[in-house]
């Protein structure tokens, strides 16, 4: 049965390719985003769609939507460390209060939610890999705070909607994930190695680069929220590839899969940058049946093609 679902942060990466995948599949969506780190441009080939509407609005102002809606999917905050340090207080107000907004959505109109939360919430983790039943090493008063904090009220914001108005809820813990899309300069690591490997320029590995993330190619991870969305699972679940690799070795494969001459320099290692990070996702296999397909390698080539493509224009569109 198709339905009709209201996606915030809609125009952003991963809202963009959830409109994608979620019109293709015969649903009606409507994407609420005030563009604060999205693009017009990551929608544009969906605006001639019947089924799909944008609405420029911030859902920190109240989220009104006329007619029924199915399912609520809370995608709308800055999610690269760069934004949010660059946006605090609007990253923790669209955690609180635009998660109470979106929840207050789905309870008036009796849909299922989906909470976008992150593996930020296991802070930099002392239990490795992570599980969902781990709590967290999470420093509240760092600069990463504004992130991880707003995420982990939004986890509690919605459980108490759960318990409190029988809202049928869902969490996602995402992963690092990337592909297409991603804003070549929005500071994340993936985006900052291809654009300075395509441009010939030095490829900026903090620290000593040891430390690691577990990718996830984005077509994955629409899989697995569209699979959540669909289930009555309450989570939290994580959502991720347990692929792990360091950032000096992920920094050397795309200087590799671009031929490029591009040095590796090391710069300065942020402030509670987490050591290490990898999803246990025996969860997401045994509930949703979900397991990640694409190799890194290809999910890789696939998105330095799409940069190859599109970055002149992409950094023309972007908001910095
Ligand atoms: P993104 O910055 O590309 O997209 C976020 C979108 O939300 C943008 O279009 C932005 O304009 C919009 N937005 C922000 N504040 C808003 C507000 N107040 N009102 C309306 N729209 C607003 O980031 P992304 O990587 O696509 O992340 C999407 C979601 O997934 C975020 O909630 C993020 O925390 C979560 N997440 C992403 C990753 C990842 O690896 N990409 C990992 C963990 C969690
Ligand atoms: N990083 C890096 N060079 C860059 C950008 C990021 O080495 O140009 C590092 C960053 O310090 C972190 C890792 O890559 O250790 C992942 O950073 P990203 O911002 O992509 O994601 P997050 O820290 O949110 O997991």
């Amino acid at each position: 049965m198709t339905s009709r679902v209201v996606v915030t942060g809609g125009a952003g990466f991963l809202g963009s390719h959830l409109c994608e995948t979620l019109l293709a599949r015969g649903d009606t969506v409507v994407a609420v985003d005030n563009l604060c780190t999205g693009r017009v441009s990551n929608v544009a080939a969906l605006q001639d769609n019947p089924r799909f509407t944008l609405v420029t609005a911030d859902v920190v102002d109240g989220l009104q939507i006329d007619g029924p809606v199915d399912t609520v999917l809370h995608f709308a905050s800055p999610a690269s460390p760069v934004d949010y340090l660059r946006l605090p207080i609007e990253t923790l107000r669209v955690g609180s209060q635009g998660t109470m907004h979106a929840l207050d959505l789905a309870r008036d109109k009796a849909a299922r939610f989906v909470l976008a939360s992150t593996s930020e919430v296991y802070g930099d983790p002392e239990i490795h890999p992570q599980r969902e039943d781990y709590w967290g090493n999470v420093n509240p008063v760092g600069p990463r705070g504004v992130y991880d904090e707003a995420k982990r009220f939004g986890e509690a914001m919605t459980m108490a909607y759960r318990a409190t108005y029988g809202v049928d809820t869902a969490i996602v813990r995402i992963f690092n994930t990337f592909g297409p899309r991603m804003r070549p300069n929005d500071g994340r690591a993936i985006p900052n190695f291809i654009r300075q490997a395509l441009a010939g320029e030095p490829v900026t590995v903090s620290g000593d680069g040891l430390q690691t993330r577990s990718i996830c190619y984005v077509d994955d991870l629409v899989a697995g929220i569209v699979a959540l969305a669909d289930s009555s699972e309450p989570g939290p679940i994580n959502i991720g590839n347990p692929h792990e690799i360091s950032m000096l070795d992920l920094a050397g494969w795309v200087v590799k899969l671009t031929n490029s001459r591009s040095p590796v320099v090391h710069i300065e290692r942020p402030v509670d940058d987490p050591t290490v990070r990898r999803p246990d996702a025996t969860k997401a296999q045994q509930v949703l049946g979900w397991s990640p397909r694409v190799e890194i390698e290809d999910g890789l080539e696939r998105t330095i093609a799409w940069f190859r493509k599109h970055e002149v224009a992409d950094q023309a569109l972007s908001p910095e």
